[in-house]
C-alpha cells in the first residue's frame, strides 16, 4: 500500500527556504537546456531535411503508441494539492502508486496562474483518490480479537482430539 507523503502545508503561509530557491534554480536551468536542445534540433533540421524528417517519423510513433495507451481510470489516480515556488496553489494529479508528486522527475510546472515556467513544487499534501474514495491511511497492523471462551474450548477439544490420534496412530 502507498503512503502518501506530504512536505509542508500549502494552504498555510509559507515562507520559501533555501533548498527552494535552490530547487527553482536547478528547474528552471534543466528547462534552459532543453530548450537549448530543441533549438539545436531545429538547426541541424534546416541544415538536414533527411534528418528532419526522420525525427518527425519519429514523434509520430511516439505519439502513436502514447494514444493506443489506456487512459489511467480515476480510482487509480491520486489528487495532490501543491504549492508552487510562486506561491499559488494548484491541484495535480499523480499514479495513485507514486508517494509524493515531486518524485519521477516531475518536481516542477507550469503556474497557469502566473504564467511562470517552470515552477517548482515547494509544499505539497495529498487531497484524496480522483475517484472520491477516501485515502488509505496507515493505521497500527490490526490486532486480532480475543477468542472467545466457546472458540478456546472448541479448539481445546481439537488439541485433545489430535493428541488422541496421535496416541492411536503410534500403537
Ligand atoms: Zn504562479
Amino acid at each position: 500500500m502507498t503512503v502518501y507523503l506530504s512536505h509542508g502545508t500549502p494552504l498555510e503561509s509559507y515562507e520559501l527556504t533555501k533548498k527552494d530557491h535552490r530547487w527553482q534554480k536547478d528547474v528552471e536551468q534543466i528547462h534552459r537546456h532543453v530548450k537549448a536542445q530543441a533549438e539545436q534540433w531545429k538547426a541541424e533540421e534546416s541544415a538536414d531535411p533527411e534528418l528532419k524528417q526522420a525525427r518527425q517519423d519519429n514523434v509520430v510513433r511516439v505519439l502513436k503508441m502514447m494514444a493506443s495507451w489506456p487512459m489511467t481510470p480515476d480510482h487509480e489516480l491520486m489528487r495532490w494539492r501543491i504549492r508552487l515556488y510562486c506561491g499559488h496553489i494548484h491541484e495535480t494529479s499523480r499514479h495513485s502508486t507514486i508517494e509524493s508528486p515531486v518524485l519521477h522527475g516531475s518536481s516542477s510546472t507550469e503556474c497557469t496562474e502566473c504564467g511562470r515556467n517552470p515552477a517548482a513544487i515547494v509544499a505539497y499534501e495529498p487531497v484524496g483518490l480522483k475517484s472520491g474514495q477516501p485515502v488509505p491511511q496507515p493505521g497500527p497492523p490490526a490486532t486480532p480479537p480475543k477468542p472467545t471462551r466457546k472458540q478456546l474450548e472448541s479448539q481445546l477439544a481439537e488439541l485433545k482430539a489430535e493428541v488422541a490420534a496421535l496416541k492411536t496412530a503410534r500403537h
